[in-house]
């Protein structure tokens, strides 16, 4: 089995970290998944394939953190939101670059690639959301 034929989280951080955001599409109903599965939650079909999808979205909701889980300690306060992505896929992350005041649900913005390795961070590569400018 090849490593792209394996619906992992993983494999999700590998394309993170070629640049790339992928999802999983079912080829029985055409349904788009985030996180990854290995089985399609609308019809358990197990004929799925990796899509590259676009990388704009919406805030659907956010949460400011104020007291951050460890090692996060330097980033708070910090945004973190659930993002709409085309194909209905909601991806949650991070939210950088925006002055918290600004935030608001339905603010444009896309997915950035951290490759950043930090020993902060896990040691896969990371993906962030910034405000898009319209
Ligand atoms: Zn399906």
């Amino acid at each position: 089995m090849a490593e792209t034929d394996q619906y992992t989280i993983d494999q999700f951080y590998r394309f993170i970290s070629e640049g790339r955001l992928m999802a999983v599409k079912c080829n029985s109903c055409g349904k788009q998944t985030l996180p990854p599965r290995q089985i399609c939650p609308e019809c358990h079909s197990e004929n799925l394939e990796w899509i590259q999808i676009g990388t704009e979205g919406r805030i659907l909701t956010y949460t400011i953190i104020y007291i951050p889980p460890k090692g996060f300690e330097d980033m708070a306060p910090y945004a973190y939101g659930i993002i709409e992505l085309e194909g209905n896929i909601r991806l949650p992350g991070i939210i950088r670059d925006v002055d918290l005041d600004d935030l608001k649900v339905g603010m444009k913005v896309e997915v950035c690639f951290d490759r950043e390795t930090s020993d902060k961070w896990p040691n896969w590569p990371r993906y962030y959301f910034r405000p898009v400018e319209s």
